[in-house]
């Protein structure tokens, strides 16, 4: 089984996904839990390129062309082989947060994306994907995320972030089966249950 989390700066992915990771471990599952960009060698040479803040002249095509090759690495290296042995795999990010960011951020065509998506995927598709959402601006969530210091998307600025966040709520509703939309502005452990129970028919929990 593939899940995986998707959402905005400061969303609370990672938090929910070591939750999400810890129940089922529990439950005597196998899971994999990755991140993306990263989750390979490859892939984490990738991510700080990506994210270094001198980086700052790094093209929009260039950019998106980054993180299909980390998608196309992980999925090879990592995800088929994990799904194939009957692990659970968890993914903090995967394709729809380059149509997020690459599409609705960057301005990139959505046709070509969707196909560079299919390509590094290379029929590996989530079963289920969890969207966490702290609400309209971008401006909560980027200050829960950089308040260690911005990486380089980061200080892309709040308007970039706020496209961001309504790109993933437009994918939310074209893909309603798929994706589930979950509030995070909330207690953490109100979150959890609720993403536990967008995941209910996959798990008995
Ligand atoms: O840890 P986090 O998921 O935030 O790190 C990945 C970073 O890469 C994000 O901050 C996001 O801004 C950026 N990113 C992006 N486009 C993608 C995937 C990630 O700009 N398709
Ligand atoms: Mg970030």
């Amino acid at each position: 089984i593939f899940i995986t989390f998707e959402g905005g700066e400061g969303a609370g992915k990672t938090t929910h996904i070591r939750f999400l990771s810890e129940k089922l471990r529990e439950r005597g599952r196998e899971v994999v839990r990755l991140r993306e960009p990263g989750g390979t060698a490859v892939g984490e040479e990738l991510r700080a390129v990506v994210l270094d803040p001198k980086n700052d002249n790094l093209s929009d095509e260039a950019e998106l062309l980054i993180y299909e090759a980390a998608r196309a690495q992980i999925v090879a290296e990592v995800i088929r082989p994990a799904l194939e042995r009957g692990a659970v795999v968890l993914c903090d990010r995967f394709a729809d947060s380059t149509i997020a960011y690459q599409v609705h951020g960057r301005g990139l065509d959505a046709a070509f994306v969707e196909q560079a998506n299919a390509f590094a995927c290379q029929g590996v598709s989530p079963d289920r994907t969890i969207l966490l959402t702290t609400g309209g601006s971008a401006r909560m969530g980027l200050s829960r995320a950089t308040h260690r210091g911005a990486d380089r998307v980061e200080r892309a600025g709040e308007e970039f972030h706020t496209r961001v966040n309504e790109g993933f709520l437009a994918i939310a509703r074209a893909h309603a089966d798929r994706v589930r939309v979950v509030q995070s502005a909330a207690r953490k452990s109100r979150t959890s249950e609720l993403v536990f129970r967008e995941l209910a028919d996959l798990f008995p929990w």
